[in-house]
């Protein structure tokens, strides 16, 4: 009798891990994407930083290695458990590093911890350990999935361990963040001299985290595949541009999913009424609970558009405040929800108490709100300048909600433009505009109006949304995939 084939085994390596800990999208990567990989057929291990959120939220827990210091890293433990998903999890226990309160990389009051080097370069250490023949547990990763800069030395540490080694691959979800330290933090972290070049660590005279993974790791991936050309070009490369353009052959974009029973108009708790596909009509009950809900004139009559979004100046905002005086002269009204920037809270702040009625605007953050304004509006605005690949614009589709968006990154992979030629292959699902201007943007805002006063085709272009397969699945097959091909190569 054969051998059932061994599964494709994964050591998954975070800085965040929904719910425990969270920041932004790579904490809901982190949670979704192993159980996805683990539905597709893989065996995977998350690796985590034991910050108090991750060892008072994972109960049973069991000491498996202990590690000397190395460098200026303090000694450690090695501690397995279990995430709420039922994926496996090992914890690194090193209170010195991560025992305190506080974000996973600032204090409470938003200042970097000191010390960041250290937290991160002993996560990406033992990764490379727990990847290698150095290692002490039975376990062999074939693959070694690094996230972001906090794991992204983990590849370059492991490039100096003689031996057998796993393939490593290192996804971005955001190239803004890059992990850059002083140049001597390469020998406080153990490293060999050597690593420290420009065919290495090295990065403008200091060490980057990312530019080590950049360098280093066998694959590289970023969550869209716009993005993933993009991140070539000196606009939106961050300095990497150039070396991300000499890997490009090495470099693929694979779409986040998003969570599709979270995000479910059907059975989405928060909302005032289930609708779907089927039942478009009931939609308007959302709309009419948002407007009251928010303080605007309740009228069914007028497109209501939605926003939900970071404030920060990556996601265009200042497009949608040059622009909220025409919109709500076309006529329509605006619900905004965020927080962020203190100008761009304030401003929004301003034009709600300019326009009563007409605009509503809540600062803060708010789940709860957000599945209602995706039910309740009727259009989604989403004018980003870059976006990685943006999951709300996601949600909207599947909310019958059509995204006004700016056609860059994942939000040009995910949104098809309306046009009569896409209306009529029923494919159409948004409206995309280009470039970042406010002018672009109104323009994109006066077509979808005129588009949504036509029911019967913003009809089609909802159903087209709502159609759209978003789920985690579709992703995992193609980093498993992409995982098979590495193992070839
Ligand atoms: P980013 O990760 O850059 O902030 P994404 O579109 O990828 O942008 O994801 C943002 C996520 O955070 C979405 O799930 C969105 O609904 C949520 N979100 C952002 N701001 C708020 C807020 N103020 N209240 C509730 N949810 C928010």
């Amino acid at each position: 009798m054969s051998k059932a084939p061994a599964r494709l085994s994964v050591l998954f390596v975070t800085s965040e891990l929904a719910p425990l800990i969270k920041t932004g999208g790579l904490a809901d990567v982190s949670a979704a994407l192993p159980v996805a990989l683990a539905a597709a057929g893989a065996e995977v291990r998350l690796l985590v930083p034991g910050y108090p959120a991750v060892m008072e939220g994972v109960r049973a827990k069991s000491r498996v290695a202990s590690f000397p210091a190395l460098g200026d890293m303090p000694a450690s433990q090695l501690l397995a458990g279990k995430h709420s998903s039922g994926v496996p999890m090992l914890i690194v226990d090193c209170p010195a590093l991560y025992g305190r309160t506080g974000g996973p990389y600032q204090d409470a009051s938003g200042v970097d911890w000191p010390d960041n080097a250290l937290r991160f370069g002993l996560l990406c250490y033992l990764a490379a350990v727990l990847a290698s023949g150095r290692s002490p547990l039975p376990l062999r990763p074939q693959i070694l999935h690094c996230n972001d800069w906090q794991s992204g030395l983990a590849p370059a540490y492991l490039h100096f361990f003689p031996g057998e080694r796993p393939r490593s691959l290192l996804t971005i979800h955001n190239l803004a963040y890059q992990g850059i330290f002083p140049a001597e933090t390469v020998s406080r972290l153990g490293l060999p001299a050597a690593a420290y070049s420009p065919e290495g660590v090295e990065f403008y005279g200091r060490m980057s985290f990312l530019k080590a993974g950049l360098h280093y790791a066998d694959h590289l991936t970023t969550v869209s595949p716009t993005y993933a050309a993009e991140i070539q070009t000196a606009e939106f490369g961050f300095g990497l541009e150039g070396l991300l353009s000499r890997r490009r052959s090495h470099l693929t974009g694979i779409l986040n999913g998003v969570d599709v029973d979270a995000w479910d108009p059907e059975t989405d708790p928060y909302i005032a009424r289930y609708y779907g596909v089927n039942r478009l009509p009931a939609k308007q009950e959302n709309k009419r609970a948002l407007q009251e809900r928010m303080g605007l004139s309740v009228d069914l009559d007028l497109p209501l558009f939605g926003v939900i979004s970071r404030f920060t100046p990556q996601k265009g905002l200042d497009l949608v405040l040059a622009c909220a005086r025409e919109l709500i002269a076309a006529p329509a009204q605006l619900a905004v929800l965020g927080t962020g920037d203190r100008d761009l809270q304030e401003a929004f702040q301003q034009l709600a108490k300019a326009l009563p009625g007409k605009v509503a605007v809540q600062i803060g953050y708010d789940e709860g709100l957000a599945h209602q304004i995706e039910a309740g509006a009727d259009l989604f605005l989403m004018p980003s300048r870059f976006e990685p690949c943006g999951l709300n614009q996601m949600y909207s589709q599947r909310y019958g909600t059509p995204p006004v968006a700016h056609a860059v990154g994942g939000l040009a992979d995910t949104v098809v433009d309306y046009s009569a030629a896409t209306l009529a292959e029923r494919s159409a699902t948004g409206f995309l505009f280009q470039p970042a201007t406010a002018e672009a943007l109104q323009g994109a805002i006066t077509r979808a109006v005129g588009v949504w006063e036509d029911t019967k085709a913003f009809r089609l272009i909802q159903k087209a949304g709502m159609a759209r397969d978003f789920s985690w699945d579709a992703s995992a097959e193609r980093y498993m995939e992409l995982y098979r091909t590495m193992l070839a190569s």
